[in-house]
C-alpha cells in the first residue's frame, strides 16, 4: 500500500520536526465578495455571519473592515496584539497536546491579502518574529492580492517558508457565476502562475459537488490546477450550511449535494491524476454541528476518512 504524500510529510522532511499550522483569525479583515467591492452576499455556500468579527478581545473592531483602498488602519496595534494572543494560546496547546515543535502561522479566516500593504507587512513580520515560526500560510482570493504584496512575500520566502492558498474551486466560469464567486477562472490561473514565478509555494483549494458539475468537469478542474503548478491541494465536498444562499437553493430543490459514493469516486480519480510532488493538505471536509443542513455524510470526519481509505485501498493507496 502506498502512502499518499501529505503536507505533514512534506513539512517533516523539510524541517526535520513536527510542524503545525496555527490558524489565525484577525478582526477587521473581510472579503471583497461580501463588502460589495466585487459582489454582495459572498459565495453561495459561505456563511457570512461567521465573517463578522465577533471576538470579545477587540470589540471596537466589530464594525471596522479593511479593504485594499483603506488609507488608514487605526486598529493595527490591536490586530497585532490579537495575532500574538491567538498564536500564543494555540501554539502552546499544539505543543502540549501533539508535541508540535515548529509552527506555520496560517492567516486562515477572511481574505488575508485584502488590506493596505502596511497592515499586511506589519502582521506578516510580527507573525514571523514569534519563537519557532518557520513561515506563513496566507489564505486569500486571486482578485485580492497586489504585485506589491506578492513581491514582499517573495522576499520573505528567501529566508522563511511562505505559502499562499487560493480558492480555485472550479475552472468553469459558469460554475463560478452560479456560486457568486465574483471572479473568473482566468484570474485564479493568472495569480497562481504569478505566485509560482515569484518562487512562492501555492496551495489550491478544490470543491467537488458544485452545482450542475459533472465528474468530468471536476476532474478537468483537478487536471488544470495540477498543470498550473500548485504545490499542495485541499479537496472539499460541497456541503450546505444553514443560513446561506445555497441552503435556500437546497430547500427549493435547486441543488442536490454530492453523494459520498460520488465524492469517493471523483476524489480517488483526482488523486490518481495528481503529480507525486503535490502534497495533500486536506482530503475532505465537514461540520459536526447544528449548522449542517446536508448532506449528512459530511458530519463525521472520522467516518469519512475511514471510507476514503477503503476506497483508496482498492487502488493501492492510503491516506
Ligand atoms: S471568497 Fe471566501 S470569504 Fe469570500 S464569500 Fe467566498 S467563501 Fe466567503
Amino acid at each position: 500500500m502506498q502512502q499518499i504524500y501529505t503536507y505533514g510529510t512534506y513539512l517533516k522532511d523539510k524541517f526535520g520536526a513536527k510542524v503545525y499550522k496555527v490558524g489565525i483569525n484577525i478582526s477587521g479583515f473581510t472579503c471583497p465578495n461580501i463588502d460589495g467591492t466585487v459582489a454582495r452576499g459572498g459565495c453561495t455556500f459561505c456563511e457570512n455571519d461567521s465573517f463578522s468579527a465577533s471576538t470579545d478581545e477587540v470589540k471596537e473592531l466589530k464594525s471596522f473592515h479593511l479593504n485594499l483602498e483603506s488609507k488608514k488602519n487605526p486598529y493595527l496595534d490591536k490586530q497585532l496584539k490579537q495575532l500574538e494572543l491567538q498564536f500564543d494560546a494555540i501554539s502552546k496547546r499544539q505543543a502540549k497536546e501533539y508535541g508540535a515543535e515548529k509552527f506555520l502561522v496560517y492567516f486562515q479566516s477572511f481574505t488575508n491579502t485584502y488590506a493596505p500593504f502596511e497592515t499586511l507587512k506589519a502582521l506578516y513580520d510580527k507573525a514571523l518574529s514569534f519563537d519557532n515560526v518557520i513561515g506563513l500560510s496566507i489564505g486569500t482570493r486571486s482578485d485580492s492580492i497586489t504585485e506589491e504584496t506578492l513581491s514582499y512575500l517573495s522576499e520573505l520566502n528567501k529566508e522563511k517558508e511562505i505559502w499562499i492558498e487560493f480558492g480555485i474551486q472550479s475552472v468553469y466560469d459558469e460554475t463560478l457565476e452560479r456560486i457568486n464567486r465574483g471572479h473568473d477562472s482566468q484570474n485564479v490561473k493568472e495569480w497562481i502562475l504569478k505566485s509560482k514565478d515569484a518562487g512562492l509555494n501555492v496551495c489550491g483549494h478544490l470543491i467537488f459537488g458544485l452545482p450542475d458539475e459533472t465528474q468530468e468537469m471536476m476532474l478537468e478542474t483537478s487536471k488544470e490546477a495540477y498543470e498550473w503548478g500548485i504545490d499542495s491541494v485541499k479537496y472539499h465536498p460541497l456541503y450546505v450550511v444553514k443560513k446561506t444562499a445555497l441552503a435556500n437553493e437546497y430547500m427549493r430543490g435547486e441543488f442536490t449535494p454530492i453523494t459520498e459514493e460520488q465524492y469517493l469516486d471523483v476524489l480517488v480519480k483526482s488523486i490518481l491524476m495528481k503529480p507525486k510532488n503535490v502534497s495533500v493538505q486536506r482530503i475532505t471536509a465537514g461540520i459536526d454541528d447544528d449548522s449542517l443542513l446536508a448532506p449528512q455524510w459530511c458530519r463525521n470526519k472520522n467516518i469519512q476518512v475511514k471510507h476514503i481509505n477503503e476506497a483508496l485501498k482498492e487502488v493501492g493507496l492510503k491516506y
